[in-house]
């Protein structure tokens, strides 16, 4: 950590002190005595432009939130490994039973982009981010076959990662099964910064549309 960002780090905890912990404090205390009962499990990029919690603006203890290299979830695969957001999709599933699990895409993702390109025939990149993103392969096929044909092809891929997530949360059979019985609902989010939209995925026309 640079000593420029070490202070302003601190001085932004310090604004915090000033300006909000007696706003938090007193949830903070709630949720430290009973425990968190997150309204949803949210799955979204790493990426630093995109914060669920600000776009919907929810609050500590509301959204149990799980954030990796395009929003990917994996299919089950319950094998010898470290399985990162599957242990998170399990604790907010079995342990916290949260009633909805929310996929959220974005613009200009780095990691669609990195899929994109190594199915245009481009190697794959670093150590992780390449064989990550291999597992999102499918949706490149889903992009190509998409009924959707106002948006371009970046933006097919980028809404694709979501359906392959949510297609790929229902292996899962402690969640198929929830979803099944009507206790679990999913849902697919899209949000482009570009002009600050937050799209969702309506399940009965497949697109994404203005959740406005
Ligand atoms: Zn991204």
């Amino acid at each position: 950590m640079t000593a420029k960002l070490i202070k302003d780090l601190r001085a932004g905890h310090s604004r915090y002190k000033d300006l909000h912990v007696s706003d938090y404090q007193p949830l903070f205390k709630e949720l430290a005595e009973d425990g968190q009962h997150p309204k949803a499990l949210c799955i979204a990029c790493s990426d630093s432009r995109v914060d669920p919690a600000l776009l919907f603006d929810q609050h500590p203890g509301d959204l149990f939130l799980v954030r990796n290299v395009a929003n990917v979830v994996p299919p089950y695969e319950p094998n010898p490994g470290h399985h990162g957001t599957s242990a998170a999709v399990e604790y907010a599933v079995r342990g916290l039973q949260v009633s909805d699990i929310i996929v959220m895409g974005h613009a200009q993702c780095g990691g669609a982009k990195a899929l994109a390109d190594m199915a245009d025939g481009a190697p794959p990149i670093g150590e992780f981010v390449g064989k990550w993103m291999s597992m999102a392969e499918p949706a490149v096929k889903m992009a190509e076959e998409s009924h959707d044909t106002d948006t371009d092809k970046g933006v097919r891929i980028e809404h694709a990662v979501v359906r392959l997530s949510l297609q790929n949360l229902k292996t899962f059979p402690w969640i198929a099964e929830r979803v099944e019985w009507g206790s679990l609902e999913l849902h697919g989010f899209y949000f482009d910064m570009r002009n600050g939209s937050v799209m969702w995925l309506n399940p009965e026309t497949d697109l994404f549309e203005d959740f406005s």
